[in-house]
């Protein structure tokens, strides 16, 4: 529960320090909050539901029986200065500049920092699913796969779809992957041909061009009518942002992500800024940024550089990124590092084998590493 007092941003006397509240202590919420910290004298709260930092980018692995790290928030943010407190946030009130929680308490603003992440969309893939967007849902899945070799369909061949296939299958699980796009489609032919390598290597059945339309306690059906037998159904195929932004009122686009200026300034409430899945950043071509930690540490270590121009009274510079590569863990001995242009389409480079594991592996550890250590460079 919260062990904050309600500070109404209006009965600020005006010596009072700027406060700036980061709501969600993800991987952008929390390195916000300690990049505030190192490049203002504001006063910073983040709140999160829960005082556990979720390694998302391990839930894969944690569903398969490993066991990610999982800090305590107040250890990452010991010595920063940074408030923590462990409540959800209800509802914002733009107006009077107020998020209420769910203890009954009203927290006040000057600046507000939404970073409240992505789930599993419910309504992607009818029928009993599960998912690993959250740590509670892949401990259900690592629970229910506990003990025994199960048969098991994962939906959807995104990246995190492969991830997580390719885990339960060297776990020793029986696994098929149904995806409505070819194997690899968004990979170069090269990156593509090595995924169903390594998806033939550990006994994956591929479904691909295959489209999944419901899950039921046998398994799936498939649009074109096609019955897949399988104990456990996972879905990987839509994420979907919390409706707190929309609620409040502040622009947002049609999957309910805040729309942003270049500097991460909600487009509607410019003391409101949002960072991560849920916020609808975009490159400066206007291409939309796609739900990444690779793109959510940028844009955390971004809205500390802005916050710090708008109290110094000077103009905040756009945020500046570029891809560079994807990476994807294959299990815990391979996996596939991609190599991409700025607009993030593939070229024609990859990495493959123990050498991308390894690769993948030091980026995981880094996002972790960042979070204590705010100014190590997140961007090419
Ligand atoms: C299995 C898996 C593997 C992935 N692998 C990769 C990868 O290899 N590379 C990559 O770049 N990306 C990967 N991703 C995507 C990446 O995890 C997300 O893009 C990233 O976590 C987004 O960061 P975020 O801070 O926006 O949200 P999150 O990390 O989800 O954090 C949001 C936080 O907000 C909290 N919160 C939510 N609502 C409230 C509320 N109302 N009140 C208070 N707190 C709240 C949540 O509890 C959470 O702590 C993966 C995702 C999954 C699921």
């Amino acid at each position: 529960m919260s062990m904050l007092q309600a500070v109404p941003a209006r009965e600020r006397t005006p010596g009072d320090r700027t406060h700036v509240v980061v709501l969600g202590g993800g991987y952008a919420g929390q390195l916000a909050a300690q990049a505030l910290a190192v490049r203002t004298d504001a006063r910073i709260t983040l709140v999160n539901d829960g005082d556990r930092f979720t390694q998302r980018i391990r839930l894969h692995e944690l569903a398969a029986g490993g066991a990610p790290a999982a800090p305590r928030l107040t250890d990452l943010l010991a010595g920063t200065g940074v408030t923590f407190t462990d409540d959800r946030a209800e509802a914002l009130d733009p107006s009077r500049r107020r998020v209420l929680l769910r203890d009954g308490g009203a927290l006040g603003y000057d600046q507000l920092v939404l970073a409240l992440g992505s789930r599993a969309d419910p309504t992607a893939l009818p029928g009993p699913v599960h998912d690993v967007s959250t740590a509670s849902g892949a401990e259900r899945l690592r629970a229910r796969l506990a003990g025994r070799r199960r048969t098991v369909a994962v939906v959807g061949g995104g990246l995190t779809g492969l991830e997580l296939v390719t885990e339960l299958a060297e776990a020793g699980h029986a696994t098929t992957l149904v995806t409505a796009e070819e194997l690899g489609a968004d990979l170069s032919p090269r990156g593509a041909r090595h995924v169903r390598a390594v998806c033939e290597r550990l006994g994956v059945t591929v479904l691909d061009g295959r489209r999944a339309a419901a899950a039921h306690d046998g398994g799936l059906t498939l649009a074109d009518g096609t019955e897949v037998a399988a104990e456990v159904v996972v879905g990987t195929v839509g994420f979907a942002v919390p409706d707190l932004a929309r609620r409040a009122g502040l622009a947002v686009d049609d999957h309910g992500r805040v729309r942003v200026d270049p500097t991460l300034r909600s487009t509607s409430h410019p003391d409101v800024l949002a960072v991560g899945d849920a916020s609808a950043a975009t490159r400066p071509d206007g291409q939309p940024l796609r739900m990444a930690c690779a793109t959510g540490l940028p844009q955390a270590q971004q809205v500390a550089r802005t916050v710090a121009s708008v109290l110094a009274g000077t103009t905040p510079a756009p945020l500046r990124f570029r891809y560079a590569l994807r990476c994807v863990s294959l299990g815990r001995r391979d996996g596939l590092v991609q190599f991409v242009h700025a607009d993030d389409s593939p070229r024609d480079v990859v990495v493959t084998g123990r050498l991308a594991a390894a690769v993948k592996e030091a980026i995981v550890v880094n996002a972790l590493r960042v979070q204590r250590h705010p100014r190590i460079p997140t961007s090419a």
